[in-house]
C-alpha cells in the first residue's frame, strides 16, 4: 500500500547552514582540527535543525513532504559513492566490506598528493559546480555507502518521515565522463543494465529504513546539451524506471525533472511509467500535453522558482496548478527546483532596505509560499486569497517603485545602433595597437588577480568594522599594487596587471559599484564543496554612478612604463553570477550592464591605460538547455560584450578571458565577441584545446592558460614551453600569448612567484626558437 504523496513540498533545501555551519566544520575536519566523528555530530545537528525549521515553516512531520537532501559535499559525489562508480585510483581507501567511508569521499572531491580529484563541472545552467563520475566498462557497481538509509533513519528516531533525495541513474550516468580505461566511443550511458540492480537495493534499503517516498532526480531528462539525444536519454528512463518501479521492496517513487521543461519524449515514457509521481518544472517549462499512464500518478507542480529570490506571483502559480490538474491526475505543488540555489532566509538581512526585502523570498519564505499554495489545493483559492493579494501587492510595488526603471537609463539604451557594437577591423587594430603598445612575440601577462592574502582579506574586514578609516585603506590597497608591480617588473612580465586586491569578488565589487544592485549581508548560496558565494541582487537598471576601477588602475600605471592592464568583469559574467530581476528579458538588463561597463572603459582609456580585459568566464554557464534557445542567447550575450567593448580606440586592445577548454561548443560565439586578445584554459587539457582553435581557424590573439592555477602544483619551465611550443607550432606566433589559465586569486605567493618566473623563462625559449 502506498502513502499518498505531501501536497506542498520543496524539492531540497540548502544544506550549508544558515550560518555557513557545515562550511567551517568540514574545512575544520580536513585541517585535522576536528574529529570525522565530530564532524558527523555537527552534520546530525545540522540536518535536525533543517527539519525542525521545515516542520515550523508549514512542511509535514510525517507525510514525506520533508525533503532529506543534506551533502556533505555533493548531490553527484553521494550518488556515485552509494553505488559504488568511483575510478580505480580510490579503491585502496574502500574499507574491509568495500564500503566507502566519509574519508574516502573526500579525498574523490579533493585529490591528495598521488590521487587526482574527480573532476568539477557546472551542473545544468547554474552557477553550481558538481563532480564528474568516471565510468568505464570496468566500473563495477555495488552498494557501497548506507549514508541515504542512515539520515531516513536518523529522521525516524525524532519521528520525521523524510523523502530521501537522490541523483537517479539516468542523470547519474549522463552527467558522467568515461574512464581513461575506457575504449574509444564507450559512453557511461552503456553501463544503465549493470548500474539499475544496485539501485533497486538502494531503495529497498531506504523503504527498510522507513522511507515511505524516495525522490529521484533526473534532471539530465530536460537538457539537449548533453552528449546524448533527448530521445536517446527517454529511452534510458523508459529502461530504468520500469526495472526501479517494478522493484517490490520500494517507496513509492517520486521522479524530478527540474531546470527546464521535461522533453517531450521523456514526459510520454514518464507518464506511463511505473513510478507513483513525476514533478515537473513549470517555472522554466510550460504544462505538458495531455499523456497516456497517468493514472494513479501525482503531478508535481514545481511552480514556485527554486533558483531566484523574487516572491512568486501565487496567482499565477494557483494558475498553472489548475492547468496542470486538467491532465486528469491529481496535482501537489513544489518548487522548481531544489533550494540549494537560494539562500536561507530574508529575515537574516536586516541592513536590506525592507521594501525591497518584501519583493524577496529566499528558501525559507519559499517554503511558506509552497505551504500557503498547498492549503489553496486542499481548501480551496478562497482559503489563500489574502496570501495571494499580498504577493500581488508586493509584485505591484516592485513595478513602481523608484530605481526599478531609470528614464535616463532607458534613453540612452534606446538611442544605441547597430554601429555602438562593432569595432574597426581587426588588422587596422592590430597595427594601430602595435604602434601604441610595442610587445616582443609571445607577450606574457596574467589573468588579474594576485595572491588575496590574509592580510588583504583582515584591511577590508577592519574597513567594514570601521578600525580604519577609508583613506587608511585606500592606502593599504596602493601599497599592495605598487609591491604587485614591483614583482612583475622584477619576474619580467610583459603586460602587468594591478592585482584586484580591492575586490571581494570580481561580480560583488561591481555590484557595489553600480546602481541597481543590491549586497547581502549572509545570502550565502554553495558554489561547491565547502565554498559559497554570495551572490548581490540585481533589482533595478543598472547605471554607474561614478568611475569604478579607473583610480586603482591609472595609479597602477603611473608606477611603470609598461603597459598596466585595466580589468573588468563582463555583463554575461555580472548577471550569472547575481540574482537577476525576472520583470524583463535577460537581454535587457544586460544591455544596461554592459553601456555602464562602455562608461568605465571610456574612463579607463581617458586615464592612460591601452589594454582593457573583460572578463567573461561565465558565458558558457548561461548557454540555455534547449538548443532552440541558444542561437537567441548567443546573440544577446555576444552583443553586451560588444556594447560594451566597441567604444575601445582603435588603439586600445581589449582582451577577454573565459575559464574553460570546451572550446569547440562555443568558438563561432568567442570569434563574434571580437575581442583582440582572448585567454583560455588549456593546461589541464594539456593543451589540446589549442588544436581546436587552429582547426576552427579562429584569428585573434589567444592566450591558451599555460598552467593550471587551481593547484598549488608549481609547473616547471619544460611542461610550460612544450605547451607554448605547440600553440607555436600550431598558430602563427603572432597570435600567441603566454599566461597562466586564471586568476592568481586563490594562490600563495610562494608558488606564484616561482610559476610566473617559469613562464617567464618558457615563453623567452620558444620566442628564441621561433
Ligand atoms: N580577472 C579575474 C581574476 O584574475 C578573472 C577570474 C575568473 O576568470 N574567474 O581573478
Ligand atoms: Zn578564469
Amino acid at each position: 500500500m502506498t502513502a499518498s504523496f505531501p501536497t506542498g513540498t520543496i524539492l531540497g533545501y540548502p544544506r550549508i547552514g544558515r550560518r555557513r555551519e557545515l562550511k567551517r566544520a568540514v574545512e575544520a575536519h580536513w585541517s585535522g582540527a576536528v574529529t570525522l566523528e565530530e564532524l558527523e555530530t555537527t552534520a546530525a545537528e545540522l540536518r535536525r535543525a533543517t527539519r525542525a525549521r521545515l516542520v515550523e515553516l508549514g512542511l509535514g512531520r510525517d507525510d514525506s513532504s520533508i525533503p532529506e537532501s543534506f551533502s556533505f559535499y555533493d548531490q553527484v559525489l553521494d550518488a556515485a559513492v552509494t553505488v559504488g562508480a568511483l575510478p580505480a585510483r580510490f579503491d585502496d581507501l574502500r574499507d574491509a566490506d568495500g564500503q566507502i567511508p566519509l574519508g574516502a569521499y573526500f579525498t574523490a572531491a579533493r585529490g591528495d598528493g598521488e590521487r587526482a580529484a574527480l573532476e568539477m563541472t557546472k551542473w545544468f545552467d547554474t552557477n553550481y559546480h558538481y563532480l564528474v563520475p568516471e565510468i568505464g566498462p570496468e566500473t563495477a557497481f555495488s552498494l557501497s555507502s548506507d549514508r541515504f538509509a542512515r539520515q531516513v533513519a536518523e529522521a525516524r528516531a525524532d519521528r520525521v518521515t523524510v523523502r530521501p533525495v537522490v541523483v537517479g541513474p539516468v542523470t547519474l550516468l549522463a552527467l558522467a565522463k568515461a574512464t581513461d580505461a575506457a575504449p574509444e566511443g564507450f559512453r557511461p550511458l552503456d553501463r544503465l543494465e549493470d548500474l539499475l540492480p544496485v539501485y533497486v537495493e538502494l531503495l529497498s534499503t531506504l523503504r527498510a529504513a522507513g522511507a515511505e517516498w524516495v525522490q529521484l532526480d533526473e534532471p539530465a531528462l530536460v537538457s539537449e546539451s548533453l552528449n546524448a539525444a533527448p530521445g536517446e536519454l527517454a529511452d534510458a528512463a523508459r529502461r530504468a524506471y520500469d526495472v526501479l518501479g517494478s522493484a517490490t521492496r520500494r517507496p513509492a517513487i517520486l521522479v524530478a525533472a527540474g531546470y527546464a521543461q521535461l522533453s517531450a519524449e521523456a514526459w510520454t515514457t514518464l507518464a506511463a511509467a511505473p513510478v507513483e509521481a513525476l514533478a515537473l518544472d513549470l517555472h522554466r517549462g510550460a504544462v505538458p500535453a495531455p499523456a497516456d499512464g497517468l493514472s494513479g500518478k501525482t503531478l508535481v507542480g514545481g511552480v514556485i522558482d527554486g533558483r531566484n529570490v523574487w516572491r512568486g506571483d501565487l496567482a499565477a502559480a494557483v494558475a498553472a496548478l489548475d492547468d496542470l490538474r486538467a491532465l486528469g491526475a491529481p496535482v501537489a505543488v513544489a518548487t522548481s527546483t531544489s533550494l540549494q540555489h537560494v539562500p536561507h532566509d530574508v529575515a537574516d538581512e536586516t541592513a536590506l532596505d525592507p521594501r525591497l526585502a518584501s519583493w524577496l523570498a529566499f528558501a525559507d519564505q519559499k517554503v511558506q509560499q509552497v505551504a500557503t499554495l498547498a492549503r489553496g489545493l486542499r481548501d480551496g483559492r478562497a482559503a489563500i486569497a489574502a496570501d495571494i493579494d499580498a504577493a500581488a501587492a508586493a509584485a505591484a510595488d516592485r513595478r513602481h517603485a523608484a530605481g526599478v526603471r531609470d528614464g535616463g537609463v532607458r534613453a540612452r539604451i534606446a538611442q544605441l545602433t547597430a554601429a555602438d557594437h562593432r569595432r574597426p577591423d581587426y588588422e587596422l587594430r592590430l597595427a594601430a595597437q602595435a604602434a601604441a603598445v610595442p610587445l616582443p612575440a609571445l607577450p606574457t601577462t596574467t589573468i588579474g588577480s594576485f595572491p588575496q592574502t590574509g592580510e588583504i582579506r583582515r584591511a577590508r574586514a577592519r574597513l567594514v568594522r570601521g578600525e580604519i578609516t577609508p583613506e587608511e585603506y585606500d592606502g593599504f590597497l596602493r601599497d599592495e599594487i605598487a609591491r604587485v608591480i614591483d614583482l612583475q617588473l622584477d619576474l619580467g612580465l610583459d603586460v602587468l596587471v594591478h592585482g584586484e586586491p580591492e575586490r571581494n569578488d570580481m561580480v560583488q565589487y561591481f555590484a557595489e559599484n553600480l546602481d541597481g544592485f543590491t549586497v547581502t549581508q549572509n545570502g550565502w548560496v554553495q558554489s561547491y564543496g565547502s565554498r559559497a558565494t554570495r551572490p548581490s541582487i540585481l533589482w533595478g537598471d543598472v547605471s554607474r554612478p561614478a568611475p569604478i576601477t579607473v583610480p586603482w588602475s591609472r595609479y597602477a600605471q603611473s608606477l611603470t612604463d609598461k603597459p598596466v592592464k585595466g580589468m573588468l568583469t563582463g555583463p554575461v559574467t555580472i548577471l550569472a553570477w547575481s540574482f537577476v530581476r525576472d520583470d524583463q528579458p535577460l537581454a535587457d538588463t544586460a544591455a544596461q550592464v554592459a553601456l555602464a561597463l562602455r562608461e568605465e572603459i571610456a574612463d579607463l582609456e581617458e586615464a592612460g591605460i591601452q589594454i582593457i580585459q573583460v572578463d567573461e568566464p561565465a558565458l558558457r554557464e548561461l548557454l540555455p538547455l534547449k538548443a532552440a534557445d541558444q542561437p537567441g542567447y548567443l546573440e544577446w550575450s555576444v552583443g553586451a560584450f560588444r556594447l560594451a567593448t566597441a567604444g575601445a580606440g582603435t588603439a586600445t586592445s581589449v582582451h577577454t578571458h573565459l575559464c574553460y577548454s570546451d572550446f569547440a561548443v562555443v568558438i563561432d560565439a568567442i570569434a563574434a565577441l571580437d575581442a583582440d586578445v582572448t585567454s583560455i584554459e588549456a593546461a589541464r587539457s594539456r593543451g589540446a584545446v589549442i588544436d581546436d582553435i587552429a582547426r576552427s581557424g579562429f584569428s585573434h590573439g589567444v592566450g591558451p592558460g599555460a598552467y593550471d592555477i587551481h593547484s598549488p602544483r608549481v609547473p616547471s619551465v619544460a611542461e610550460m614551453t612544450d605547451l607554448l611550443q605547440r600553440a607555436a607550432d600550431r598558430l602563427p606566433l603572432r597570435q600567441v600569448w603566454a599566461n597562466p589559465d586564471c586568476g592568481l586569486k586563490t594562490r600563495g605567493y610562494d608558488e606564484t612567484v616561482v610559476s610566473l618566473r617559469n613562464l617567464v623563462t618558457a615563453a623567452a625559449a620558444v620566442r628564441a626558437r621561433a
